[in-house]
């Protein structure tokens, strides 16, 4: 009976079904991870999904990603996915973008109470982590290697980013989460890199601790504020609890009341530059160098294209806003 689906969660104190089937949550990447997280939001009965992944679907990935059937390989994830949610409960309604993320209109993840991060690339998950950041949407990441799986809720200004420690072992988790031999596909140029070994357990486990951490959150629950590492051959979770970093080029207070203070050299050119910045600030890829609104080519020398107290700005595809950098000739 359709009226008794959520019987069972109406049972906890703190459930409130109107508020959940009143929230919105954006799924970025409906792989190992996401498809686990979208499915346990849509049997609860989350008012709307919204659903990005690119990719297709292939055999290797029926392993571990719940939402897809032999007859889906060759389709795109998103899509199918969408059919499936709705099946389990055509009381939620689902949006799919078959597109990258970054393609996604920004009003689609305004328009949320939270994001999902499902990803498998360290570059999606930093350009997400500044978007998040940069609108203020919690951001529930998780990432799985093999035995090991991560989580860790960030809330804008409150909890460290993913961008606040970025040598924290997360780093070697967040690896594309393919099977070794998978084929990878270009993803707008970009490689996506060496595949790792998953498996469907790991990404129950840490999906579903996601779908957890969502509910809670549109629930008005205090979400989990540590970093959880989870090591599924000693079936041990273990949380560290991280501070948030002042000097964080994306939620620290220091970089967003003032710009960074850099010192160039007037006889360097941008694309030395650019080096130089790149491993300053950690970026992986600055890709333009932007002065008085133009872009300056990589071979201007820099004393001839800007001057002592303007600003460059610098961007990097990992994140949503631009670097504001003070010249200060040396
Ligand atoms: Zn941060």
């Amino acid at each position: 009976m359709k009226e008794g689906r959520y019987h069972r969660q109406w049972l906890l104190d703190s459930w409130d079904q109107d508020k959940v089937g009143s929230a919105r949550v954006f799924i970025a990447g409906v792989g190992a991870l996401g498809s686990v997280a979208a499915l346990n939001l849509a049997m609860m009965g989350v008012g709307e999904l919204i659903l990005a992944d690119y990719d297709t679907i292939e055999v290797s990935n029926l392993s571990r990603q719940l939402l897809f059937r032999e007859d889906d390989i060759g389709r795109n994830k998103a899509e199918v996915a969408r059919e499936f949610l709705l099946e389990v409960n055509p009381d939620v309604s689902v949006k799919a973008f078959p597109s990258n993320i970054t393609e996604v209109p920004k009003s689609e993840y305004e328009g949320c109470n939270l994001i999902i991060d499902g990803l498998d690339t360290f570059e999606a998950r930093r350009w997400l982590n500044s978007l998040a950041v940069d609108i203020r949407k919690p951001l529930i990441h998780g990432g799985i290697y093999g035995w090991w799986g991560n989580i860790q809720v960030v809330v804008p200004y409150v909890t460290p980013c993913l961008e606040c420690h970025p040598l924290t072992p997360r780093r070697e988790l967040e690896q594309p989460c393919t099977p070794k031999g998978e084929k990878r596909k270009k993803n707008g140029g970009e490689n996506r890199g060496e595949v790792t070994p998953a498996v469907a357990t790991v990404s129950c486990i840490i999906g579903g601790l996601q779908a957890q951490e969502a509910v809670k959150i549109i629930l008005g629950l205090k979400p989990f504020d540590s970093y959880l590492f989870y090591d599924g051959l000693s079936g041990v979770f273990t949380s560290v609890k991280l501070e948030r970093n002042p000097k964080c080029v994306v939620c620290g207070e220091e970089y967003a009341t003032e710009s960074i203070e850099f010192e160039i050299n007037p006889e360097e050119n941008i694309r030395e530059l650019k080096e130089r910045i790149k491993k300053a600030l950690g970026l992986s890829d600055p890709v333009n160098v932007t002065y008085a609104a133009r872009i300056i080519s990589d071979d201007e020398k820099v004393g001839d294209a800007v001057r002592e107290g303007n600003y460059l700005f610098i961007y990097d595809k990992t994140k949503t806003k631009p670097f504001k950098v003070k010249i200060r000739l040396s």
